[in-house]
């Protein structure tokens, strides 16, 4: 028995000495990823529930990594915040987008509003504002996906200054993963933002159950009541689509109209199908 234990306890050495030169080795990968451009951007539309009309547009970085093809921000985004790069993704992002929504404009494809996520790092950087002025980002062309719990940071005040000269420079304001975690109305009083992003955890059951579709519905309605606008998540059939419709969702985004896409499919997905 003895014996076991102790092979046993190697055996757990060995890999968690494993994971931990994995998780090295990826680490490195990231800081040379970065160096080597292999970060891109993909999107995905988001439509207007009554009219289907094309009315946003959601940025994620994707890796291209050399060996093993796209991966998603599961795969990579959680070491980039603890290589404290978390940010510097975000801005490769939001300089793509700009510069894809010239590509779009030169190609006669009018592309609405693209919003991109922030992460907690970002909206606490001092140089953020700066930095976005020199982007010169046209007002109402950009909108900022923040999730919650970034509020909950220690350094609430550089965020809510951020925050007032993010929205004087004509980026609006999103709250992304409505419904999970430390979700509050009052954050919404406080933060009035444009749009609020319900969760797909939510979105996903309202089909079935009725107390998920309860408070989808009162989401809905609050929000509306303080003139904010309402995106379902994760909306992966018809039957969500039409029923988050009657709700009175504003925006629907998910599998039920597209994946998302990278520059060259999205695209060809616009000009075929979703331009006016
Ligand atoms: P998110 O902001 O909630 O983004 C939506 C996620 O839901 C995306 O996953 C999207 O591919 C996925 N999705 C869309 N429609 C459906 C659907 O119908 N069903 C299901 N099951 N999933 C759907 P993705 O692209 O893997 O991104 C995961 C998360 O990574 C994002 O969640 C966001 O929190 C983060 N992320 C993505 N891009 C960036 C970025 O540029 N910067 C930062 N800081 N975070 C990012
Ligand atoms: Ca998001
Ligand atoms: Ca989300």
């Amino acid at each position: 028995a003895k014996a076991m234990g102790r092979n046993r306890y190697e055996f757990f050495t060995q890999n968690l000495q494993a994971e931990i030169i994995s998780h090295k080795r990826t680490a490195d990968e990231v800081l040379a990823g970065i160096d080597n451009d292999e970060f891109v951007t993909w999107y995905q539309p988001q439509f207007n529930a009554q009219t289907n009309e094309l009315t946003g547009v959601e940025a994620l970085v994707r890796w291209r990594h050399p060996h093993f093809g796209i991966l998603a921000p599961d795969r990579f985004l959680k070491i980039a915040e603890d290589l404290n790069v978390a940010a510097t993704l975000d801005h490769i992002v939001l300089q793509t987008v700009l510069k894809d929504k010239m590509r779009w404009t030169a190609m006669g494809l009018q592309v609405p509003k693209v919003s991109v996520n922030v992460s907690s790092r970002r909206l606490h950087d001092e140089g953020l504002v700066g930095t976005l002025r020199s982007l010169s980002i046209r007002p109402g062309e950009i909108s900022f996906e923040l999730v919650e719990s970034i509020f909950l940071d220690e350094h609430e005040d550089i965020a809510a200054t951020n925050l007032d000269q993010i929205k004087a420079l004509g980026i609006d304001i999103e709250i992304d993963d409505f419904g999970t975690g430390h979700t509050s109305i009052v954050s919404l009083l406080k933060l009035k933002p444009k749009r609020l992003k319900i969760d797909r955890q939510l979105v996903m059951p309202i089909l079935n159950s009725p107390q998920e579709r309860a408070l989808v519905r009162s989401i809905i309605d609050i929000a509306r009541s303080l003139g904010v606008e309402t995106v379902a998540e994760g909306v992966e059939t018809m039957q969500h689509a039409a029923l988050l419709r009657d709700l009175g969702c504003d925006l629907l985004q998910g599998y039920a109209f597209a994946r998302p896409l990278g520059f060259e499919d999205f695209t060809q997905m616009a000009l075929a199908n979703w331009a006016r």
